[in-house]
């Protein structure tokens, strides 16, 4: 992973008012007005590192990730906390795993310094952009993809890295709603060895039907089986998952296919230090529906970036319909969303170090 020695370059666009965000910001449909961008190719390695305003990327028909899929992604949160301060959530985390997608798919690493410090650059510039009400947050997508244009099925010669940034609402806007889902055993997602650990469009778009058809049928999210036998528990579309039993929580182990989430590692960090059993092993849905019937299944939820922690409060698999908790959202469910959002939002002290500051600095207008 070569260093980047170039000096980030501005292209920023004069102000002419002040931002005003809609009242319902929803998830991405509103944009920042400016992006990080960079090149990649051979000689130079990751280059003419800039900062300019959002606009479309013209694009031949034949560039490779179109056809081809070689991309990946990553999502973390910036949040306007109670004092006024900026702060990114964890964010080396989140692009050690981008390196790690990159490894898998042929795409050449990135220096995690260097992105760190341009995503602060950026972040500041956009800071006016950072929604402040209770749940909101600046959502941060950066992402890769090959830009070749050719046909051949091989790995890209040349990338482009975007960091784009959109203010997003309230995951719920209602109140911490426990949600139905069903238990997926006629697609899978991923299998060992292949990519689901990796955050690539390709596992979105294996993702696509089966959640479209559950939706059809009711429930907001599929709980995925693995690839090969559909007989243990994976992951929640962009959530990982965790059951809290009589006696223990149980989340499924990183086993190569389930994507190993920052907010996962958040969760299984803190219920350690509050004492839980908390274990990570393989768990089979047959094991769920028996311990369910025995009375011993006393919380389910999710954890994924987006929401922070879903509650869930019915789970179907095949016939059998299980209700948890009375659909109501479970303690550990609670506490664990008020105590990261806290942090999120400096309501509480960041003992951990988890949240990265962006101080205010002035960036010339070009
Ligand atoms: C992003 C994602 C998650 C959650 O990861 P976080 O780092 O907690 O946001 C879980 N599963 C899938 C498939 C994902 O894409």
């Amino acid at each position: 992973m070569g260093k980047i020695m170039e000096k980030i370059t501005y292209q920023i666009k004069e102000r002419t008012s002040d931002v005003v965000l809609p009242d319902e910001l929803g998830f991405g449909q509103v944009f920042t007005d400016h992006v990080f961008e960079m090149d990649y190719n051979k000689e130079k390695g990751w280059h003419n590192p800039r900062i300019k305003p959002l606009e479309d990327i013209p694009m031949h028909p034949a560039t490779m990730f179109i056809h081809y899929g070689q991309a990946i992604f990553e999502g973390m949160k910036a949040y306007k906390t109670v004092n006024g301060d900026v702060v990114i959530f964890r964010p080396e985390q989140y692009f050690k795993r981008m390196n790690n997608s990159a490894r898998r798919m042929c795409i050449p690493e990135v220096d995690n310094d260097f992105i760190l410090e341009a995503l602060k650059e950026l972040v500041n510039i956009e800071r006016d952009w950072i929604p402040a009400k209770e749940g909101e947050s600046l959502y941060i997508r950066p992402f890769i993809y090959g830009s070749d244009t050719a046909l051949g099925v091989n790995p890209s010669k040349t990338y482009k890295l975007i960091i784009l940034l959109s203010p997003v609402g309230a995951y719920y806007p209602e109140g911490f709603k426990p949600i139905k889902i069903l238990v997926q055993d006629e697609y899978v997602r991923a299998v060992r060895k292949g990519l689901g650990e990796c955050k690539t469009p390709a596992n979105y778009a294996a993702s696509l039907l089966a959640g479209e058809k559950a939706m059809k049928a009711g429930y907001t999210q599929v709980l995925w089986l693995d690839g090969i036998e559909q007989k243990y528990i994976e992951e929640v579309g962009t959530m990982n998952i965790f059951l809290r039993f009589k006696d223990e929580v149980i989340t499924p182990k990183l086993s190569g296919s389930i994507l190993p989430g920052v907010t996962r590692k958040t969760v299984i960090q803190l219920l350690q230090e509050w004492g839980e059993n908390i274990v990570e092993r393989d768990i089979t849905i047959d094991e769920v529906v028996e311990r369910y019937e025995a009375g011993d299944l006393t919380g389910v939820f999710g954890s994924g970036t987006a929401a922070v922690i879903s509650s869930v409060g019915w789970l179907t698999y095949k016939d059998k319909k299980m209700t948890i908790n009375n659909g109501e959202p479970g303690d550990l469910a609670v506490k664990l969303f008020d105590e990261i959002t806290s942090i999120q939002y400096g309501k509480k002290e960041d003992t951990h170090k988890w949240l990265v500051p962006v101080e205010k600095k002035e960036v010339e207008v070009s």
